[in-house]
């Protein structure tokens, strides 16, 4: 996706580190600038890009005060002008944060934005204390309140409720003890957070009903007070074009680099199973000499590209050597490492490359290769009088086991797209899925990587355009 704007409002946790969300991680790495507040612990600002553009936002009783509103207009004006922004607090954005502020203002202002919730200081900090908040039969209900100083002039309350969907009439009706009112707003949220997230509001007199009609089961907590009603402005987990979806990444660590936060970004659930795991074998003294007797470096997959410069250690000893890519694919990578390929062939496969090899390419073949494939390539160039030879510079392995439970899951529910990064991820995906029933929709990131993966017998519903994760996020895209 192109850069946008964006605010994500994310609680750094209540001190501890190692107590901040993997997401909050993420959007901090990735984030331009950031607005962050006393309470958050500074090695967490370590996961930022050096370059950040940083904002002390910090509220001290004493020293200098960064007025809230002074807070809005920077986030306003930064995402205004395309920059990915965090605003990050101590503990949880939404509680005694003033996040919920933020949000208004920024819904109004039209600025998109995310929240990402943070383990409270008023659970985190009990909890390493050694003192459980609720306790069976001693504790079911837990208080959160702040000082009488913080208070404003209104003093309105909230109720959230667990494991409520059994009774919950008689929750909502015991509510009113507590000084709520029949049309106070109150909403359920049934497996909150995941992709199957879903949100019934309505009001303490008809909330109950609502939810039997639409079917609501557990696990689903339920909120009550007026701060439900900004539920109407707030909404921001729907809007992004990918919520509710669960993504299936089959390809190797090595290739989705970053593929996992492109599609998060936009709401996914994305669950990674990688189906390969490539690395680099350590180079051998005999590959450079193979380099130096060789006319062309044959290259037939990204993976040899990426691992290329560390085999040879030294890139000027290719200087000599002309350069073929088997498809655009592949030709790109090359570029990107600043080795141009001197020929591109159409792709996919070897038999296409030898058949396509063009007169003029003289000399002696060297096939740079992993240890998935076969020789038949350098054999095909044999008997067409060339000399070649190969070096396999990685290795391309099985991925790590599945987990018994990710399987169940995975043949229970299913997911909305399958996303193929290889044919063979394609193949061993099937191998370990014979009977997978679920799967709304497979994507292939090119037309080779479709062909095999029609031939382990999956339905490929589309094909990525170019080799990236935006590439296949356009082609699912123009499909759903
Ligand atoms: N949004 C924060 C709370 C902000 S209000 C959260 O969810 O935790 C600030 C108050 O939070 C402090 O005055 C203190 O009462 C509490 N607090 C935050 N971090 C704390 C910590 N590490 N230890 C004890 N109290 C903490």
């Amino acid at each position: 996706m192109g850069k946008c704007g964006k605010v994500w409002l994310v609680g750094a946790g209540p001190g501890d580190p190692g107590l901040m969300t993997q997401r909050g991680i993420d959007v901090l790495k990735v984030a331009e600038v950031i607005l962050y507040d006393r309470l958050v612990h500074p090695a967490i600002l370590l996961n930022a890009s050096p370059d950040v553009l940083w904002i002390d936002a910090g509220k001290t009783p004493r020293g200098r005060r960064m007025e809230q509103h002074e807070i809005h207009r920077l986030l306003i004006s930064h995402a205004a002008k395309g920059k990915r922004v965090v605003r990050l607090k101590g503990g949880d954005p939404f509680i005694f944060g003033r996040g919920g502020e933020e949000a208004e203002v920024l819904a109004q202002a039209k600025i998109p934005f995310e929240v990402i919730p943070g383990v409270t200081a008023g659970i985190a900090g009990p909890a390493y204390a050694g003192i459980p908040v609720t306790q069976r039969g001693m504790s079911t209900e837990l208080l959160f309140r702040i000082g009488a100083r913080a208070e404003g002039s209104v003093r309105g309350k909230t109720l959230v409720g667990y494991m409520t969907v059994e009774g919950m009439g008689d929750f909502l009706e015991r509510a009113l003890d507590l000084g709520f009112s029949l049309s106070t707003p109150a909403g359920v949220i049934e497996r909150a957070t995941t992709s199957q997230q879903r949100v019934i509001t309505g009001t303490i007199g008809t909330l109950a009903n609502l939810a039997k009609r639409k079917r609501v089961s557990a696990p689903a907590i339920v909120v009550v007070g007026s701060v439900v009603s900004l539920r109407n402005k707030l909404r921001w987990w729907e809007r992004r074009i990918l919520a509710g979806k669960r993504i299936v990444l089959t390809a190797s660590e090595a290739l989705r680099k970053g593929w996992r936060e492109c599609f998060e970004d936009l709401g996914a659930e994305v669950w990674e199973i990688p189906m390969t795991h490539i690395y680099p074998l350590i180079p051998e003294k005999a590959w450079v000499q193979k380099i130096l007797k060789a006319d062309w470096l044959v290259f037939t997959s990204a993976s040899a590209v990426r691992f290329f410069p560390q085999a040879v250690g030294d890139l000027r000893k290719v200087a000599g050597c002309k350069i073929a890519a088997v498809g655009k694919g592949t030709a790109d990578v090359l570029g990107a490492i600043g080795l141009p390929a001197d020929w591109v062939g159409q792709g996919p496969g070897s038999e296409k490359l030898v058949q396509g090899w063009p007169q003029w390419a003289k000399g002696r073949i060297l096939h740079i290769t992993g240890d998935a494939g076969d020789d038949s390539m350098i054999q095909r160039f044999r008997k067409r009088g060339y000399q070649a030879d190969r070096i396999i510079i990685y290795r391309n392995q099985g991925g790590r086991s599945v987990p018994k439970p990710v399987q169940d899951a995975l043949q229970k529910e299913g997911a909305d797209w399958l996303v193929f990064a290889s044919g063979t991820a394609a193949s061993r995906f099937r191998r370990l899925f014979p009977r997978l029933k679920k799967i709304r929709q497979v994507v292939a990131i090119g037309p080779a990587t479709a062909r095999a993966a029609r031939n382990a017998g999956w339905r490929v519903s589309c094909v990525a355009k170019e080799p990236s994760a935006q590439g296949v996020l356009r082609a699912m895209m123009s499909t759903s």
